[in-house]
């Protein structure tokens, strides 16, 4: 028999969404978060240009796409690394940083990806308490010991939708040992209202991430960016692929990035659509946590209850997504869509909650 290595074969495969309904009904996931918003039309139209570039591998410096990047976020080139999808970037940084005997440190409800890099690496893995689905800057810092080489937070975190400040974030990483790397990713932050924490970097061990995949609206393309310090950024790119990001992807994010208001507007729409949605949620009596990012969580009395409005909503085609893998059994999450997807998801859960009242 032909085996692999013992903690690959200890891991469990990633968990995808469950997007499967009963045939002949409309599908409207709910489940990834991906944006209802097409990708900006110039991002569409450089794309289909760069096709006739097809034969030839892609700029292994993404050096549009830096030059768009710092512009825009008033940064410098030099410690941006561009990813395929910043999950390329997540798991590069922690092969880099944490293997045997290393520990991983991120929080109970915490983006899933932060444990299985850790663990594909075969480092360990510790998850702080969270207060209320929001990360404990004071539980993170008790929970690093001598063995933690990172600790990651996701800011706004996902699947909770909530949010610390800049100053709280400050405040981990003043108290964390300077021999351990702090990961704050935002993959989310355009939703945010908080300060980006990009000046963060300056320090030599922080490392912030960003994706075109959620308020750009080209999670398809898989482009992802991080802002390293640039000593931390030439030992990451050792271990990612040379000509990771198609020419296409990378000329659609450069494209995306220049169209700000674009964006803006996109995430704007989400926003509102979002604030919308769980205002009417709680008017039927649902518990919609308030989120800083383009999805709600949604905190039912149980498992059993979460499951019963999920059969609901699938039996309509919608699709949510459940977080038992997250440790949130009694929650559904739900991916902000258009509105007419809205509109239907809230009268199902209506209804559902209705029903469920008479019982
Ligand atoms: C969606 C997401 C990402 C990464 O997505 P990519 O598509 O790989 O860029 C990273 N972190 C969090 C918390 C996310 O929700």
């Amino acid at each position: 028999m032909i085996t692999p290595r013992p903690h690959v074969a200890d891991l469990a495969a990633y968990a995808l969404a469950d997007l499967s309904v009963a045939p002949g009904v409309r599908l409207i996931s709910l489940a990834q978060n991906e944006s209802c918003v097409a990708p900006s039309p110039r991002a569409i139209e450089a794309a289909a240009r760069a096709m006739a570039d097809g034969a030839l591998y892609p700029d292994p410096d993404w050096t549009g796409l830096r030059a768009a990047i710092a512009e825009v976020h008033g940064i410098d080139t030099a410690g941006i690394l561009c990813g395929a999808g910043s999950m390329e970037l997540i798991s590069a940084l922690i092969r880099t940083y944490a293997g045997p005997g290393d520990e991983v440190v991120s929080t109970a409800y915490a983006y899933a990806l932060f444990r299985t890099a850790a663990l594909a690496s075969g480092a360990s893995y510790k998850a702080a308490d969270e207060d209320d689905l929001t990360v404990s800057v004071d539980n993170l810092l008790t929970n690093v010991g001598p063995k933690t080489r990172i600790v990651c937070v996701a800011n706004p975190g996902n699947p909770t939708g909530s949010c610390l400040s800049r100053s709280e974030l400050v405040r981990l990483r003043d108290g964390l040992p300077e021999n351990v790397l702090l990961l704050i990713d935002e993959a989310y932050g355009e939703f945010a209202n908080t300060e980006a924490c990009f000046g963060l970097v300056d320090r030599g061990d922080t490392i912030v991430m960003r994706t075109f995949s959620k308020a750009y609206g080209l999670a398809g393309l898989r482009v992802g960016w991080g802002l390293f310090p640039p000593e931390v950024a030439g030992e990451v790119r050792k271990l990612m692929n040379p000509n990771n990001i198609a020419g296409p992807a990378q000329v659609a994010a450069t494209a995306a990035m220049r169209d700000q208001p674009y964006m803006l507007a996109a995430v704007a729409e989400v926003s509102s659509r979002r604030d919308r949605f769980a205002t009417t949620l709680r008017e039927i009596g649902l518990d919609a946590q308030p989120s800083a990012a383009n999805f709600t969580l949604i905190r039912f009395a149980n498992a059993t209850e979460a499951q019963s409005a999920d059969m609901a909503l699938r039996a309509k085609g919608i699709l949510m997504r459940g977080m038992g893998g997250y440790g949130l059994p009694h929650c559904l999450r739900a991916t902000i869509a258009g509105e007419d997807d809205m509109a239907l998801a809230t009268q199902v859960l209506t209804n559902w909650k209705e029903a469920h009242h008479e019982q």
